[in-house]
Protein backbone atom coordinates (compact mmCIF):
# COMPACT_ATOMS: atom_id res chain seq x y z
CA UNK A 1 0.00 0.00 0.00
CA UNK A 2 2.66 2.31 0.88
CA UNK A 3 4.65 1.54 -2.18
CA UNK A 4 1.72 2.48 -4.18
CA UNK A 5 2.15 5.66 -2.35
CA UNK A 6 5.49 6.59 -2.94
CA UNK A 7 5.71 6.17 -6.66
CA UNK A 8 6.58 9.57 -6.83
CA UNK A 9 9.48 9.38 -4.53
CA UNK A 10 12.98 9.02 -6.04
CA UNK A 11 14.42 4.88 -5.49
CA UNK A 12 16.62 3.12 -3.12
CA UNK A 13 18.35 -0.56 -3.53
CA UNK A 14 17.71 -3.23 -0.96
CA UNK A 15 20.38 -1.80 1.19
CA UNK A 16 18.78 1.76 0.85
CA UNK A 17 21.30 3.31 -1.30
CA UNK A 18 20.22 5.54 -3.62
CA UNK A 19 20.38 4.13 -7.01
CA UNK A 20 22.78 5.89 -9.52
CA UNK A 21 19.62 7.61 -11.83
CA UNK A 22 19.09 9.54 -8.17
CA UNK A 23 18.87 13.21 -8.66
CA UNK A 24 22.31 13.79 -6.00
CA UNK A 25 23.04 10.23 -6.53
CA UNK A 26 27.26 11.66 -5.38
CA UNK A 27 26.46 13.58 -2.62
CA UNK A 28 24.35 11.11 -1.22
CA UNK A 29 26.77 8.55 -1.59
CA UNK A 30 29.81 10.60 -0.32
CA UNK A 31 27.07 11.68 2.91
CA UNK A 32 25.95 7.91 3.75
CA UNK A 33 29.86 7.14 4.04
CA UNK A 34 30.12 9.50 6.47
CA UNK A 35 26.92 9.76 8.18
CA UNK A 36 26.60 5.73 8.48
CA UNK A 37 25.39 5.27 12.32
CA UNK A 38 24.62 1.76 13.55
CA UNK A 39 20.59 1.49 14.47
CA UNK A 40 20.17 2.47 17.95
CA UNK A 41 16.54 1.98 18.72
CA UNK A 42 14.87 2.58 22.06
CA UNK A 43 13.27 -0.85 23.74
CA UNK A 44 9.75 -0.76 24.27
CA UNK A 45 9.16 -3.75 25.74
CA UNK A 46 8.92 -2.11 29.22
CA UNK A 47 5.91 0.04 28.07
CA UNK A 48 2.30 -0.97 28.37
CA UNK A 49 -0.55 -0.73 25.65
CA UNK A 50 -4.16 -2.04 26.37
CA UNK A 51 -5.48 -4.05 23.76
CA UNK A 52 -8.79 -2.15 24.20
CA UNK A 53 -9.37 1.71 25.96
CA UNK A 54 -12.57 2.56 26.93
CA UNK A 55 -13.93 6.38 27.98
CA UNK A 56 -12.43 7.28 31.01
CA UNK A 57 -15.39 9.08 32.79
CA UNK A 58 -15.78 9.88 36.26
CA UNK A 59 -12.31 8.55 37.27
CA UNK A 60 -13.58 5.08 35.71
CA UNK A 61 -13.29 3.29 32.53
CA UNK A 62 -16.57 3.29 30.81
CA UNK A 63 -17.44 1.54 27.57
CA UNK A 64 -18.98 3.73 25.05
CA UNK A 65 -22.50 3.73 24.46
CA UNK A 66 -22.71 2.14 21.44
CA UNK A 67 -19.96 -0.47 21.58
CA UNK A 68 -18.18 0.59 18.57
CA UNK A 69 -14.39 1.01 18.74
CA UNK A 70 -11.89 2.68 16.87
CA UNK A 71 -8.53 1.86 15.73
CA UNK A 72 -5.18 3.33 16.16
CA UNK A 73 -2.31 2.56 14.45
CA UNK A 74 1.64 3.01 14.56
CA UNK A 75 2.31 5.09 11.03
CA UNK A 76 5.97 3.97 10.94
CA UNK A 77 5.25 0.28 10.46
CA UNK A 78 1.34 -0.05 9.66
CA UNK A 79 0.68 -2.11 12.38
CA UNK A 80 -2.76 -1.83 14.67
CA UNK A 81 -1.23 -0.70 18.27
CA UNK A 82 -4.66 -0.09 19.99
CA UNK A 83 -8.74 -0.22 20.10
CA UNK A 84 -10.14 2.99 21.53
CA UNK A 85 -13.72 3.66 21.99
CA UNK A 86 -15.95 5.82 19.82
CA UNK A 87 -17.59 8.21 21.49
CA UNK A 88 -21.51 9.17 20.58
CA UNK A 89 -23.21 12.44 21.61
CA UNK A 90 -24.55 10.05 24.45
CA UNK A 91 -20.77 9.55 25.26
CA UNK A 92 -20.38 13.21 25.90
CA UNK A 93 -23.86 13.88 27.70
CA UNK A 94 -22.95 11.57 30.12
CA UNK A 95 -18.89 13.09 30.39
CA UNK A 96 -20.16 16.35 31.40
CA UNK A 97 -22.79 15.41 33.51
CA UNK A 98 -20.03 13.86 35.73
CA UNK A 99 -17.78 17.01 34.86
CA UNK A 100 -20.87 19.44 36.32
CA UNK A 101 -20.95 17.56 39.39
CA UNK A 102 -17.09 17.38 40.06
CA UNK A 103 -17.09 20.94 39.27
CA UNK A 104 -20.02 21.76 41.97
CA UNK A 105 -19.46 19.25 44.57
CA UNK A 106 -15.72 19.09 44.71
CA UNK A 107 -13.10 20.95 42.35
CA UNK A 108 -14.18 24.53 42.83
CA UNK A 109 -14.49 24.16 46.06
CA UNK A 110 -10.93 23.60 47.17
CA UNK A 111 -8.53 26.09 47.92
CA UNK A 112 -6.03 27.12 45.13
CA UNK A 113 -3.05 25.52 47.40
CA UNK A 114 -4.88 22.32 47.33
CA UNK A 115 -5.74 22.16 43.82
CA UNK A 116 -2.03 22.91 42.93
CA UNK A 117 -1.06 19.90 45.21
CA UNK A 118 -2.76 17.60 42.60
CA UNK A 119 -1.05 19.51 39.57
CA UNK A 120 2.00 19.19 41.32
CA UNK A 121 1.60 15.42 41.38
CA UNK A 122 0.58 15.21 37.75
CA UNK A 123 3.53 17.20 36.89
CA UNK A 124 5.77 14.72 39.40
CA UNK A 125 4.05 11.58 37.48
CA UNK A 126 4.32 12.72 33.99
CA UNK A 127 8.41 12.75 34.42
CA UNK A 128 8.13 9.68 36.41
CA UNK A 129 6.21 8.05 33.56
CA UNK A 130 8.28 10.16 30.53
CA UNK A 131 10.03 7.43 29.20
CA UNK A 132 7.13 5.24 28.93
CA UNK A 133 4.68 8.29 27.56
CA UNK A 134 7.36 9.61 25.06
CA UNK A 135 7.93 5.71 23.50
CA UNK A 136 4.52 5.76 23.11
CA UNK A 137 4.21 9.39 21.74
CA UNK A 138 6.77 8.16 18.73
CA UNK A 139 5.04 4.88 18.25
CA UNK A 140 1.17 6.80 18.19
CA UNK A 141 1.86 9.33 15.96
CA UNK A 142 5.39 8.97 14.09
CA UNK A 143 7.44 11.30 15.51
CA UNK A 144 11.23 10.84 16.36
CA UNK A 145 12.13 9.45 20.11
CA UNK A 146 14.41 12.70 20.14
CA UNK A 147 11.75 14.86 20.23
CA UNK A 148 9.28 13.27 21.90
CA UNK A 149 11.71 12.36 24.75
CA UNK A 150 13.48 16.15 25.05
CA UNK A 151 10.48 17.95 23.78
CA UNK A 152 6.94 16.51 23.79
CA UNK A 153 6.94 15.32 27.47
CA UNK A 154 9.68 17.24 29.34
CA UNK A 155 7.04 20.20 28.27
CA UNK A 156 4.18 18.87 29.17
CA UNK A 157 5.34 18.38 32.26
CA UNK A 158 6.53 21.84 32.99
CA UNK A 159 3.43 23.24 31.91
CA UNK A 160 1.90 21.05 34.76
CA UNK A 161 4.57 22.56 37.34
CA UNK A 162 3.96 25.65 35.98
CA UNK A 163 0.05 26.12 36.02
CA UNK A 164 0.22 24.13 39.61
CA UNK A 165 2.34 27.43 40.50
CA UNK A 166 -0.15 29.93 39.48
CA UNK A 167 -3.11 27.42 41.50
CA UNK A 168 -2.53 29.57 44.79
CA UNK A 169 -1.40 32.64 43.30
CA UNK A 170 -4.84 33.89 41.33
CA UNK A 171 -5.19 37.01 43.23
CA UNK A 172 -1.56 38.39 42.15
CA UNK A 173 -2.48 36.76 38.51
CA UNK A 174 -5.60 39.61 38.27
CA UNK A 175 -4.78 42.34 41.24
CA UNK A 176 -7.70 43.95 41.99
CA UNK A 177 -10.21 41.79 40.38
CA UNK A 178 -11.53 38.32 41.57
CA UNK A 179 -11.02 35.02 39.62
CA UNK A 180 -13.74 32.54 39.13
CA UNK A 181 -13.58 29.82 37.39
CA UNK A 182 -16.42 29.52 34.59
CA UNK A 183 -17.41 25.67 35.01
CA UNK A 184 -17.20 22.62 32.35
CA UNK A 185 -14.53 22.94 29.47
CA UNK A 186 -14.64 21.51 26.24
CA UNK A 187 -11.22 21.11 25.46
CA UNK A 188 -10.16 19.09 21.81
CA UNK A 189 -6.77 18.73 20.35
CA UNK A 190 -5.05 17.39 17.18
CA UNK A 191 -2.17 14.49 16.00
CA UNK A 192 0.61 16.89 16.08
CA UNK A 193 2.00 16.87 19.94
CA UNK A 194 -0.85 14.80 21.75
CA UNK A 195 0.49 15.61 25.29
CA UNK A 196 1.74 18.51 25.06
CA UNK A 197 -1.63 20.13 23.52
CA UNK A 198 -2.90 17.99 26.53
CA UNK A 199 -1.32 19.70 28.89
CA UNK A 200 -1.54 23.24 27.05
CA UNK A 201 -5.35 22.77 27.73
CA UNK A 202 -5.91 20.45 31.06
CA UNK A 203 -2.98 22.37 33.12
CA UNK A 204 -4.58 26.05 33.22
CA UNK A 205 -8.07 25.10 33.20
CA UNK A 206 -7.80 22.92 36.66
CA UNK A 207 -5.16 25.53 38.19
CA UNK A 208 -7.72 28.11 38.21
CA UNK A 209 -10.35 25.77 38.93
CA UNK A 210 -12.05 24.15 35.97
CA UNK A 211 -13.31 20.44 35.01
CA UNK A 212 -12.46 19.43 31.98
CA UNK A 213 -13.92 17.13 29.36
CA UNK A 214 -10.73 16.49 26.74
CA UNK A 215 -10.76 14.83 23.10
CA UNK A 216 -7.51 13.40 21.47
CA UNK A 217 -7.56 13.16 18.01
CA UNK A 218 -8.52 9.63 16.76
CA UNK A 219 -4.85 9.15 15.29
CA UNK A 220 -2.94 9.37 18.42
CA UNK A 221 -5.20 9.07 21.38
CA UNK A 222 -2.92 6.87 23.41
CA UNK A 223 -1.06 9.14 25.80
CA UNK A 224 -4.15 11.00 26.80
CA UNK A 225 -5.57 7.71 27.56
CA UNK A 226 -2.61 7.25 29.72
CA UNK A 227 -2.83 10.47 31.32
CA UNK A 228 -6.38 9.76 32.46
CA UNK A 229 -4.21 6.62 34.42
CA UNK A 230 -2.27 9.04 35.90
CA UNK A 231 -5.20 10.83 37.17
CA UNK A 232 -6.73 7.93 38.71
CA UNK A 233 -2.65 7.15 40.41
CA UNK A 234 -2.40 10.72 41.22
CA UNK A 235 -6.03 10.48 43.38
CA UNK A 236 -7.26 13.18 41.32
CA UNK A 237 -10.99 13.33 42.60
CA UNK A 238 -13.63 11.76 40.08
CA UNK A 239 -14.57 13.44 36.67
CA UNK A 240 -12.62 16.52 37.42
CA UNK A 241 -10.58 15.09 33.99
CA UNK A 242 -13.10 12.83 31.61
CA UNK A 243 -11.48 11.96 28.38
CA UNK A 244 -13.68 10.96 25.72
CA UNK A 245 -12.18 9.61 22.48
CA UNK A 246 -13.71 9.43 18.80
CA UNK A 247 -13.53 11.44 15.96
CA UNK A 248 -14.76 14.25 14.85
CA UNK A 249 -18.17 13.91 15.57
CA UNK A 250 -17.16 13.22 19.29
CA UNK A 251 -15.49 16.77 19.13
CA UNK A 252 -18.79 18.62 17.68
CA UNK A 253 -21.28 16.82 20.36
CA UNK A 254 -18.51 18.29 22.47
CA UNK A 255 -18.76 22.23 20.80
CA UNK A 256 -22.64 21.60 20.88
CA UNK A 257 -23.17 20.26 24.34
CA UNK A 258 -25.48 23.28 25.96
CA UNK A 259 -23.59 22.57 29.74
CA UNK A 260 -19.84 23.30 28.23
CA UNK A 261 -19.18 26.42 29.42
CA UNK A 262 -16.19 26.63 27.12
CA UNK A 263 -14.52 25.25 24.53
CA UNK A 264 -10.13 25.24 23.47
CA UNK A 265 -9.40 23.90 20.21
CA UNK A 266 -6.21 23.53 18.75
CA UNK A 267 -6.41 22.08 14.83
CA UNK A 268 -7.07 23.43 11.81
CA UNK A 269 -8.50 26.71 10.21
CA UNK A 270 -11.40 25.01 8.71
CA UNK A 271 -12.65 23.05 11.61
CA UNK A 272 -12.16 26.02 13.83
CA UNK A 273 -14.15 28.59 11.78
CA UNK A 274 -16.97 25.76 11.77
CA UNK A 275 -16.23 25.55 15.73
CA UNK A 276 -16.85 29.40 15.95
CA UNK A 277 -20.16 29.32 13.73
CA UNK A 278 -21.83 26.84 15.86
CA UNK A 279 -21.24 28.30 19.33
CA UNK A 280 -22.07 31.69 18.17
CA UNK A 281 -24.38 33.62 20.14
CA UNK A 282 -24.32 30.70 23.06
CA UNK A 283 -22.22 32.48 25.47
CA UNK A 284 -19.70 30.23 24.94
CA UNK A 285 -16.07 31.63 25.61
CA UNK A 286 -13.36 30.34 23.47
CA UNK A 287 -10.02 30.12 22.16
CA UNK A 288 -8.64 28.54 19.05
CA UNK A 289 -5.36 28.15 17.94
CA UNK A 290 -4.88 26.91 14.42
CA UNK A 291 -3.19 26.69 11.41
CA UNK A 292 0.08 28.25 9.90
CA UNK A 293 2.36 29.40 7.24
CA UNK A 294 4.79 31.04 9.08
CA UNK A 295 7.78 33.09 7.09
CA UNK A 296 11.55 32.70 7.53
CA UNK A 297 13.55 35.90 6.68
CA UNK A 298 17.08 35.43 6.41
CA UNK A 299 18.93 38.44 6.24
CA UNK A 300 22.62 39.15 3.74
CA UNK A 301 24.18 39.96 7.43
CA UNK A 302 22.88 36.62 9.20
CA UNK A 303 25.14 33.60 10.89
CA UNK A 304 24.51 31.41 7.50
CA UNK A 305 25.32 28.17 9.22
CA UNK A 306 22.91 29.34 11.77
CA UNK A 307 20.29 30.24 9.86
CA UNK A 308 20.50 26.99 7.91
CA UNK A 309 20.44 24.95 11.63
CA UNK A 310 17.52 26.98 11.94
CA UNK A 311 15.62 26.45 8.70
CA UNK A 312 16.07 22.50 9.84
CA UNK A 313 14.58 22.86 12.88
CA UNK A 314 11.87 25.25 11.33
CA UNK A 315 10.40 22.81 8.67
CA UNK A 316 11.90 19.30 9.57
CA UNK A 317 11.49 19.34 12.83
CA UNK A 318 8.75 16.87 13.45
CA UNK A 319 8.32 15.90 9.76
CA UNK A 320 7.08 19.69 9.33
CA UNK A 321 3.91 18.40 11.88
CA UNK A 322 4.24 21.82 13.47
CA UNK A 323 1.50 24.44 13.42
CA UNK A 324 3.92 27.17 13.62
CA UNK A 325 6.45 25.58 11.67
CA UNK A 326 8.79 28.33 9.46
CA UNK A 327 7.31 26.58 5.90
CA UNK A 328 8.15 29.52 4.01
CA UNK A 329 11.83 30.49 3.50
CA UNK A 330 12.17 34.68 2.71
CA UNK A 331 15.81 35.07 1.88
CA UNK A 332 17.97 38.17 0.65
CA UNK A 333 18.94 38.17 -2.80
CA UNK A 334 22.69 38.45 -2.46
CA UNK A 335 23.34 34.98 0.01
CA UNK A 336 19.99 33.13 -1.87
CA UNK A 337 22.63 30.56 -4.12
CA UNK A 338 25.08 29.98 -1.22
CA UNK A 339 22.55 29.22 1.38
CA UNK A 340 20.13 27.02 -0.65
CA UNK A 341 23.17 25.01 -1.24
CA UNK A 342 24.13 24.55 2.48
CA UNK A 343 20.32 23.76 2.96
CA UNK A 344 20.47 20.99 0.60
CA UNK A 345 23.53 19.92 1.63
CA UNK A 346 22.35 19.95 5.45
CA UNK A 347 19.32 18.30 4.58
CA UNK A 348 21.17 15.05 2.85
CA UNK A 349 22.09 14.26 6.32
CA UNK A 350 18.92 13.86 7.50
CA UNK A 351 18.19 10.76 8.81
CA UNK A 352 14.65 9.41 7.99
CA UNK A 353 13.24 6.28 9.61
CA UNK A 354 12.28 4.34 12.62
CA UNK A 355 10.87 7.21 14.86
CA UNK A 356 12.11 5.01 17.91
CA UNK A 357 15.57 5.10 16.65
CA UNK A 358 17.79 7.88 18.41
CA UNK A 359 19.55 8.99 15.57
CA UNK A 360 16.38 9.39 13.65
CA UNK A 361 15.57 12.90 12.81
CA UNK A 362 12.92 12.56 10.88
CA UNK A 363 10.18 10.17 11.41
CA UNK A 364 6.70 8.95 10.06
CA UNK A 365 4.11 10.95 8.76
CA UNK A 366 0.86 11.02 11.05
CA UNK A 367 -1.73 9.29 9.19
CA UNK A 368 -1.89 7.65 5.69
CA UNK A 369 -4.29 10.76 4.55
CA UNK A 370 -1.90 13.71 5.73
CA UNK A 371 0.64 11.50 3.54
CA UNK A 372 -1.72 11.24 0.68
CA UNK A 373 -2.32 15.50 1.36
CA UNK A 374 1.26 16.71 0.93
CA UNK A 375 1.85 14.21 -1.75
CA UNK A 376 -0.99 16.20 -3.65
CA UNK A 377 0.76 19.19 -2.35
CA UNK A 378 3.63 17.98 -4.32
CA UNK A 379 2.05 17.57 -7.66
CA UNK A 380 0.66 21.06 -6.94
CA UNK A 381 3.90 22.74 -6.57
CA UNK A 382 5.11 20.88 -10.04
CA UNK A 383 2.36 22.20 -11.75
CA UNK A 384 2.27 25.53 -10.59
CA UNK A 385 5.90 25.37 -12.19
CA UNK A 386 8.18 25.32 -9.48
CA UNK A 387 11.18 23.10 -9.10
CA UNK A 388 11.00 20.40 -6.60
CA UNK A 389 13.99 19.18 -4.58
CA UNK A 390 14.16 16.42 -2.18
CA UNK A 391 16.69 14.38 -0.45
CA UNK A 392 18.01 11.13 -1.72
CA UNK A 393 18.59 8.75 1.73
CA UNK A 394 16.40 6.07 1.85
CA UNK A 395 13.47 5.55 2.97
CA UNK A 396 11.94 2.38 5.24
CA UNK A 397 10.02 0.17 3.15
CA UNK A 398 6.16 0.25 5.30
CA UNK A 399 4.79 3.01 7.05
CA UNK A 400 4.52 6.59 5.58
CA UNK A 401 7.53 8.64 5.00
CA UNK A 402 8.15 11.55 3.15
CA UNK A 403 11.65 13.14 2.11
CA UNK A 404 12.57 16.62 2.99
CA UNK A 405 11.62 18.85 -0.17
CA UNK A 406 12.22 22.60 -0.99
CA UNK A 407 10.45 24.38 -4.02
CA UNK A 408 12.19 26.88 -5.26
CA UNK A 409 11.18 29.29 -8.60
CA UNK A 410 7.76 30.05 -6.50
CA UNK A 411 5.52 32.84 -6.75
CA UNK A 412 3.61 34.39 -3.46
CA UNK A 413 0.02 33.70 -5.43
CA UNK A 414 1.21 29.51 -5.67
CA UNK A 415 -0.88 27.68 -3.53
CA UNK A 416 1.88 26.19 -2.24
CA UNK A 417 2.85 29.39 -0.62
CA UNK A 418 -0.43 30.38 0.60
CA UNK A 419 -1.42 27.04 1.77
CA UNK A 420 -0.67 25.04 5.07
CA UNK A 421 0.74 21.85 3.90
CA UNK A 422 1.52 20.30 7.30
CA UNK A 423 5.09 18.20 5.98
CA UNK A 424 8.44 18.84 5.59
CA UNK A 425 8.23 21.20 2.43
CA UNK A 426 9.91 24.07 2.70
CA UNK A 427 8.91 26.89 -0.26
CA UNK A 428 11.84 29.49 -1.00
CA UNK A 429 11.65 33.21 -2.16
CA UNK A 430 13.70 35.95 -2.46
CA UNK A 431 14.04 39.89 -1.56
CA UNK A 432 16.00 42.54 -1.96
CA UNK A 433 14.84 45.15 1.01
CA UNK A 434 13.40 44.65 4.34
CA UNK A 435 9.98 46.05 3.05
CA UNK A 436 9.40 43.75 0.13
CA UNK A 437 10.37 40.77 3.12
CA UNK A 438 7.51 42.37 5.73
CA UNK A 439 5.25 42.48 2.65
CA UNK A 440 5.85 38.95 1.41
CA UNK A 441 5.78 37.74 4.85
CA UNK A 442 2.53 39.14 5.99
CA UNK A 443 0.92 38.05 2.99
CA UNK A 444 -1.34 34.59 3.57
CA UNK A 445 -4.46 34.18 5.57
CA UNK A 446 -2.32 33.22 8.23
CA UNK A 447 -0.27 34.81 11.47
CA UNK A 448 1.27 32.27 13.65
CA UNK A 449 4.65 32.10 14.15
CA UNK A 450 7.93 33.84 12.02
CA UNK A 451 11.63 33.71 12.81
CA UNK A 452 14.38 36.29 11.24
CA UNK A 453 17.82 36.10 11.11
CA UNK A 454 20.68 38.62 11.17
CA UNK A 455 23.18 40.03 12.76
CA UNK A 456 21.72 43.45 13.51
CA UNK A 457 19.42 43.71 16.73
CA UNK A 458 18.37 46.58 15.33
CA UNK A 459 16.96 45.07 12.34
CA UNK A 460 15.19 42.20 14.51
CA UNK A 461 13.04 45.07 16.58
CA UNK A 462 12.39 47.46 13.05
CA UNK A 463 11.53 44.41 10.85
CA UNK A 464 10.08 42.17 13.49
CA UNK A 465 7.30 44.68 14.78
CA UNK A 466 5.84 44.80 10.95
CA UNK A 467 5.47 41.15 10.81
CA UNK A 468 1.88 40.08 11.67
CA UNK A 469 2.36 36.76 13.96
CA UNK A 470 1.77 35.59 17.50
CA UNK A 471 5.32 34.69 17.82
CA UNK A 472 8.68 35.71 16.52
CA UNK A 473 12.01 34.04 17.07
CA UNK A 474 15.19 35.72 16.32
CA UNK A 475 18.60 33.61 15.08
CA UNK A 476 16.82 31.00 16.74
CA UNK A 477 13.43 29.01 16.24
CA UNK A 478 10.49 26.64 17.91
CA UNK A 479 11.48 27.49 21.54
CA UNK A 480 8.77 26.98 23.76
CA UNK A 481 8.59 27.84 27.31
CA UNK A 482 5.31 27.38 29.81
CA UNK A 483 5.68 31.16 30.76
CA UNK A 484 5.43 32.95 27.17
CA UNK A 485 2.40 32.83 25.41
CA UNK A 486 1.56 31.53 22.55
CA UNK A 487 -1.42 32.25 19.64
CA UNK A 488 -1.98 33.57 16.47
CA UNK A 489 -3.52 36.52 14.70
CA UNK A 490 -5.38 36.82 11.52
CA UNK A 491 -6.88 32.59 10.65
CA UNK A 492 -4.28 30.97 12.84
CA UNK A 493 -6.57 31.73 15.85
CA UNK A 494 -7.91 33.42 18.77
CA UNK A 495 -6.95 33.83 21.93
CA UNK A 496 -3.52 33.06 23.87
CA UNK A 497 -2.38 29.66 25.83
CA UNK A 498 0.18 29.56 27.66
CA UNK A 499 1.30 31.78 30.62
CA UNK A 500 -0.29 34.26 32.58
CA UNK A 501 -2.08 35.23 29.27
CA UNK A 502 -3.40 31.54 29.22
CA UNK A 503 -5.31 31.75 32.44
CA UNK A 504 -7.64 34.48 31.26
CA UNK A 505 -9.57 32.10 28.79
CA UNK A 506 -10.26 30.27 31.97
CA UNK A 507 -11.82 32.74 34.39
CA UNK A 508 -14.49 35.35 35.23
CA UNK A 509 -12.91 38.08 36.14
CA UNK A 510 -14.89 40.75 38.47
CA UNK A 511 -13.64 43.79 40.60
CA UNK A 512 -13.20 43.18 44.14
P1 LIG B 1 -8.31 19.00 12.69
O1 LIG B 1 -8.75 18.13 11.61
O2 LIG B 1 -8.90 20.36 12.77
O3 LIG B 1 -8.56 18.20 14.04
C1 LIG B 1 -8.29 18.72 15.32
C2 LIG B 1 -9.19 18.04 16.33
O4 LIG B 1 -10.55 18.41 16.08
C3 LIG B 1 -9.15 16.53 16.26
O5 LIG B 1 -9.30 16.00 17.56
C4 LIG B 1 -10.36 16.22 15.41
O6 LIG B 1 -10.86 14.94 15.58
C5 LIG B 1 -11.34 17.25 15.91
N1 LIG B 1 -12.44 17.55 15.00
C6 LIG B 1 -12.58 17.23 13.69
N2 LIG B 1 -13.75 17.72 13.22
C7 LIG B 1 -14.36 18.35 14.24
C8 LIG B 1 -15.59 19.06 14.38
N3 LIG B 1 -16.42 19.24 13.36
N4 LIG B 1 -15.90 19.59 15.59
C9 LIG B 1 -15.06 19.45 16.64
N5 LIG B 1 -13.89 18.78 16.57
C10 LIG B 1 -13.53 18.25 15.39
O7 LIG B 1 -6.77 19.24 12.66
P2 LIG B 1 -5.67 18.14 12.58
O8 LIG B 1 -5.53 17.69 11.18
O9 LIG B 1 -5.93 17.11 13.59
O10 LIG B 1 -4.39 18.98 13.05
C11 LIG B 1 -3.63 19.72 12.19
C12 LIG B 1 -3.99 21.19 12.27
O11 LIG B 1 -3.87 21.67 13.60
C13 LIG B 1 -3.07 22.04 11.45
O12 LIG B 1 -3.82 22.94 10.68
C14 LIG B 1 -2.24 22.78 12.48
O13 LIG B 1 -1.73 23.98 12.07
C15 LIG B 1 -3.19 22.91 13.61
N6 LIG B 1 -2.49 23.07 14.89
C16 LIG B 1 -2.46 24.30 15.47
C17 LIG B 1 -1.81 24.50 16.67
C18 LIG B 1 -1.80 25.85 17.32
O14 LIG B 1 -1.45 25.93 18.48
N7 LIG B 1 -2.16 26.90 16.62
C19 LIG B 1 -1.17 23.43 17.30
C20 LIG B 1 -1.21 22.17 16.69
C21 LIG B 1 -1.89 22.02 15.48
P3 LIG B 1 -10.22 13.69 14.79
O15 LIG B 1 -8.84 14.02 14.40
O16 LIG B 1 -10.24 12.65 15.78
O17 LIG B 1 -11.10 13.44 13.65
MG1 LIG C 1 -1.72 6.28 15.86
Amino acid sequence: MADKLKETMPSNDVNGTPKPSSPNADTAEQITMLWEYSPAPESSEHISISDKYHHFIGGEWVHPEKGRYMTTINPATENKLAEFAEGTSEDVKRAVKVARKAYEKSWSNLSGKERGKYIFRLARMIQEKARELAIIESMDGGKPIRESRDVDVPLAAAHFFYYAGWADKLGYAFPGRKADPLGVCGQIIPWNFPLLMLAWKIAPALATGNTVVLKPAETTPLTALKFAEICMDAGLPDGVVNIVTGAGQTGAAIVNHPDVDKIAFTGSTEIGKIIQKSIAGTGKKFTLELGGKGPLIIFEDAPIDQAVEGIINAIFFNQGHVCCAGSRLLVQEGISEKLIKKLKDRMETLIIGDPLDKNTDIGAINSRSQYERIMKYLETGKNEGAEMYQTSGSLPENGYFCRPTLFTGVSQSNRIVQEEIFGPVLTIQTFRTPDEAIEKANNTPYGLASGIWTDKGSKIFKTGQKIRSGVMWANTYNKFDPTAPFGGYKESGLGREGGLHGLYPYVNLTPV
